[in-house]
């Protein structure tokens, strides 16, 4: 269960625009994020100016692409969608900034990764609202400034720690996401079964929402999944018991945690005697890509108290062994 965009098939990708909340009021949960945005996108609209540059990070499937789309429509504005990889050339970015109109907003995701030459194209774009471009080529080449509409770019990315300083500078409102609680999904929950029209029981959506990750399009999709046991396997309505079926067909623990997860433990415990060991070295190990490890994996099982990360590596903690039924030596070899 992959949270990561890119990888649902196109029909999960519509399904997922269906159940994408349209305005602050259906957008569940983050509440110190959504207060603070409530007043600035308020504030700008009263100035009748365009929102500042937003900058949101946090783990893939939090809701950062969903924001972005309904600050566009709380500003009524227009917004171009973009991400990071896919620009790779200046001329790519110059083409979508000379097409916003005023207050239109411009989304990057995985603005992370976005090349050098391009970050620095889009520093003056930023702050001046301005951009050199080259005219002709060879002896003839000449570079005109061409003015923008004034624009607000919001940039999301689930690894804050590789934008350079001078991007995140040009970001004035700054926002992190954060996982949501069992209570909050459960909320999401029910709204999206209502939306796909599933009968499901407070209990049901509770034990989906639990063993979500904290992350909406996990329970979405969980959700999803489950409602296909529902049909066949039940009378189509989901409840505790159909909801356990299909989470434990899936694949996904009594925590929550998914077949990953518990392999990056497991190998953690069986191959390294829990630890410290090094990023590369697990990802190997494991099968998996490091960045994946490092931006999806790893901040769930940090916050859920099973992995740590110290100065020598990453070390699994007693919560992870009790998890998986091992036998806990502490620091000092004897058993605990
Ligand atoms: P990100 O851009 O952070 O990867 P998305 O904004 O694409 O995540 O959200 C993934 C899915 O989860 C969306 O389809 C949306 O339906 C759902 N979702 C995310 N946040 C919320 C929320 N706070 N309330 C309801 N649904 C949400």
């Amino acid at each position: 269960l992959d949270p990561s965009f890119e990888n649902l098939s196109p029909t999960e990708r519509d399904i997922e625009k269906v159940l994408r909340p349209q305005a602050f009021d259906d957008f569940t949960g983050q509440e110190k994020v959504m207060e603070n945005l409530k007043i600035f996108v308020a504030a700008a609209k009263q100035r009748g100016e365009p929102l500042d540059h937003v900058l949101l990070h946090g783990p893939p499937g939090l809701g950062k692409t969903t924001l972005s789309y309904i600050i566009a429509n709380e500003m009524n504005v227009g917004i171009k969608v973009t991400s990071g990889p896919v620009l790779d050339k200046p001329g790519d970015l110059a083409g979508l900034l000379t097409n916003l109109e005023t207050g239109d907003i411009l989304f990057i995701d995985e603005i992370h990764r976005l090349s050098p030459l391009v970050e620095e194209y889009l520093y003056s774009a930023m702050e001046d609202f301005k951009i050199d471009i080259m005219l002709e080529s060879g002896p003839n080449a000449r570079s005109v400034q061409i003015t923008l509409n004034p624009f607000t770019l919001v940039g999301a990315t689930t690894r804050s720690g590789l934008l350079t300083a001078p991007l995140r500078a040009r970001f004035g409102i700054n926002s992190r996401l954060a996982y949501y609680d069992a209570k909050l999904l459960t909320t999401i929950v029910q709204r999206s079964s209502e939306i796909l029209k599933t009968p499901i029981t407070d209990e049901g959506a509770y034990e989906i929402a639990r063993r979500s990750r904290g992350t909406p399009r996990i329970a979405n999709a969980l959700l999803r999944r489950t409602r296909d046991f529902a049909q066949i396997k039940g009378n189509g309505e989901i409840d505790t018991h159909i909801a356990r079926y299909a989470l434990t067909a899936l694949n996904v623990d009594e925590h929550g945690l998914d077949e990953m997860d518990n392999k990056i433990l497991v190998t953690i415990i069986d191959k390294f005697k829990g630890g410290p060991v090094g990023l590369k070295t697990i990802a190997t190990a494991v099968g998996e890509d490091e960045g994946t490890i490092e931006e999806v994996y790893e901040p769930f099982l940090i916050q859920e108290g099973y992995l740590m990360r110290t100065s020598r590596g990453r070390e699994v903690t007693e919560a992870a062994y009790k998890h998986l039924k091992r036998i806990y030596h502490n620091q000092s070899g004897r058993l605990f």
